[in-house]
């Protein structure tokens, strides 16, 4: 028999040490059974406070049915979409464009922020070789950036792509390559999306391209560039949201602000600092029981008839209960994320760059994208005589980026600021470094097998729990697509049955609202994105 030492020094045999650590397992359940028995029950307990829990718990709460948001972090909601405040200065996870093709949407944005919501010019462009590169392109400028020689030899590779595509992509290298020509992939794909995602071209599925590049050609790329448009056309295209897009004065964090206080205000709750670490759902009684950790380690528990969960996919597994077959805990584990960070610069302002943002394609800097907010909105700082910076980077939570000191990362981004003459290091005042885990769900080419084992395990379990969100279903959602999932879900809801399938969101799929305004404004921003998805992440 092996014994241990208790705290006290008493040897006790390990056998009846697991025996007491058993009945006090049971003791501790038994307890929060008790106190949870006493409490009330939500009509959702919702996990996130990021724009899909919000969402839900806004259009469950407006119908004054009772629910509660559980957020792990103490001071912010917004996740993703939050803005940091540093001395005054706001700083964006990334810029956050609010644009969508659904009217809903678009109305709960209006909703919420009122008069705070902007309409703002759009300026970006892509920084390549020392060139900058006004994007969307301008086939002249262009031209006249690569050079003669090289813009035939693009256009004959792009002729070659098309004459010999390679058969059934797979890889986002392909998949890009028979759009556009293996030049043009190298300059104006290859060196950013390998940024972004720390994996080669041919690692990563053919599924992210089509679902962010998908309607856009070099040919009507091309044709949208040289052909005129009629003045009435071009009289439109003004109001495009290429050329426009909506933001809250304070950044995005100000719009999840406010939702949050409408939740409340319909009678919602919206807790902070509440990690969820546990959900267990209760056959008997059909009821979820979630339970919650803060930093000092203090332990709640809220019961719920349905559970809207936005936590990435992989943690909800881990801690969900009764638990999920081997095969679906495996798929889980198996999920994979890459994580960003912003080194937030203070600067001077020297009017060297009004752009709201410029992809830096650039293999000779790491900084993978530079954003300048007070293009984004004049009231992202206190004062105009100063500009405040973002520089992206993007890299794996545990890596040699990830875990620098802030005082390096602060001066990697003063040197490459410098270097590509958007500002001299001296005019640099002050600065800090946000890091965002699980900034995007990785679409490796196994992610769509272990996304649908995961999701048929759940669905077959519990038809009272809702994935929603980005990684919430590990989905490349934006915004306003994390959003529609949010209100799909409280909509089937409120009716007591799944009417709306939230996993066809984002695919093309029928969800929008009818009527000449939304579809007006679905044609525009699919444009848009279509545009800007050629080069951009977000
Ligand atoms: C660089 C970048 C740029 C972007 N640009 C745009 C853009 O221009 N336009 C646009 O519309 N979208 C953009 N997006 C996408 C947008 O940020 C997301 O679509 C959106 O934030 C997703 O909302 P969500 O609620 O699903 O998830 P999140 O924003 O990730 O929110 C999830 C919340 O859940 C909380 N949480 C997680 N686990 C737990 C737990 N165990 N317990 C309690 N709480 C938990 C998190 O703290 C977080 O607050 C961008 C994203 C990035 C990374």
């Amino acid at each position: 028999m092996t014994y241990s030492q208790t705290a006290c020094g008493t040897k006790i045999a390990n056998a009846s040490l697991a025996a007491i650590r058993e009945l006090g397992r049971k003791v501790v359940v038994w307890a929060r059974s008790e106190k949870s028995r006493m409490a009330k029950i939500f009509k959702a307990v919702i996990v996130g406070a990021g724009p899909a829990g919000l969402t839900a718990a806004y259009k469950l709460s407006r119908q004054k049915l009772p629910v509660v948001v559980l957020e792990s972090d103490p001071e912010n909601v917004g996740g993703i979409s939050r803005t940091v405040n540093y001395k005054g200065f706001r700083f964006d996870i990334g810029g956050h464009r609010f644009f969508s093709k659904s009217r809903e949407v678009e109305d709960l944005w209006t909703d919420v922020c009122g008069d705070d919501m902007l309409e703002r010019p759009r300026s970006s462009r892509i920084y390549y070789r020392g060139r900058f590169f006004t994007y969307p392109l301008k086939p002249f400028e262009a031209l006249w950036n690569l050079g003669v020689i090289e813009s035939v030899l693009c256009v004959l590779s792009f002729l070659t792509a098309r004459l010999r595509p390679k058969p059934n992509p797979k890889t986002f290298e392909d998949w890009v390559v028979n759009q556009f020509g293996e030049r043009l992939f190298r300059i104006f794909f290859k060196t950013y999306t390998e940024k972004v995602w720390g994996m080669n071209c041919q690692e990563i599925s053919a599924d992210w391209a089509a679902q962010r590049i998908k309607g856009l050609s070099l040919g009507s790329a091309i044709k949208h560039a040289f052909l005129s448009r009629t003045p009435k056309d071009r009289q439109q295209l003004v109001k495009t949201l290429i050329d426009t897009f909506r933001y809250p004065r304070l950044g995005p964090g100000m719009m999840w602000e406010a939702c949050a206080k409408k939740v409340r205000g319909f009678g919602g709750e919206v807790l902070l600092g509440r990690r969820v670490v546990g959900c267990r759902f209760n056959a008997a009684s059909d009821l979820w029981i979630v339970t919650t950790e803060d930093a000092d380690g203090n332990v709640e528990e809220y019961i719920g008839e349905h559970l809207i969960s936005s936590m990435p996919m992989r943690e909800l597994v881990a801690q969900i209960e009764p638990s999920l077959s081997e095969q679906a805990n495996r798929a889980a584990q198996s999920l994979r994320y890459r994580d960003f960070l912003t080194v937030g610069l203070i600067v001077r302002d020297q009017g060297r760059f009004t752009d709201n943002w410029i992809y830096i394609h650039d293999p000779s800097v790491q900084v993978g994208r530079v954003q300048n907010y007070k293009s984004w909105s004049p009231g992202m700082v206190p004062d105009p005589a100063y500009s405040s910076y973002g520089l992206e980077y993007f890299c794996i939570e545990g890596d040699k980026l990830w875990n620098s000191p802030d005082l390096e990362l602060l001066q990697l981004a003063k040197k490459e600021l410098q270097r590509l003459n958007l500002a001299d290091a001296a005019d640099v005042i002050d600065g800090c470094v946000i890091r965002q885990r699980k900034a995007y769900p990785v679409y490796d080419d196994a992610y769509q097998k272990h996304v649908d084992t995961i999701r048929i395990a759940l669905e077959q379990k519990f038809s009272s729990l809702h994935l929603v969100g980005r990684n919430g279903m590990h989905k490349y959602n934006n915004q306003d697509h994390a959003m529609m999932t949010a209100i799909l879900t409280a909509k089937n809801i409120i009716a007591g049955e799944r009417r709306y399938d939230v996993w066809a969101v984002n695919q093309d799929a029928d969800y929008h609202e009818s009527g000449t305004a939304g579809d007006q404004i679905a044609d525009e921003s699919s444009d848009a994105q279509a545009e800007t998805a050629v080069l951009s992440t977000t």
